[in-house]
């Protein structure tokens, strides 16, 4: 499996996956600056750097580890801010 430099020094682009907001993002960086770019890019949504995942832009990346939890969550979620409008009326 080459690196991400390697890779990137092949033409390919830089996805950027937040494991915050489940967002991907794809990037286009030089060889030069991947080493720069993955210490210093922040998610453009939560501003979060420690939740990024860095991979090669041609793998179709999606979190699957456990797709019932994110499911939940964005219930819970749903069912909480429901709530709050409620309480509010
Ligand atoms: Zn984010």
């Amino acid at each position: 499996m080459p690196s991400l430099k390697e890779q990137v020094e092949a033409g390919c682009d830089l996805r950027v996956w937040c494991f915050r907001c489940n967002r991907g993002k794809k990037i286009a960086v030089l060889p030069q600056t991947v080493e720069k770019v993955i210490t210093k890019l922040i998610c453009g949504q939560c501003k979060s750097r420690d939740e990024l995942l860095f991979l090669p832009a041609k793998t179709d990346f999606r979190p699957s580890k456990n797709p019932m939890e994110d499911l939940v969550a964005g219930m819970f979620h749903s069912f909480r801010s429901a709530s709050k409008r409620r309480r509010r009326d």
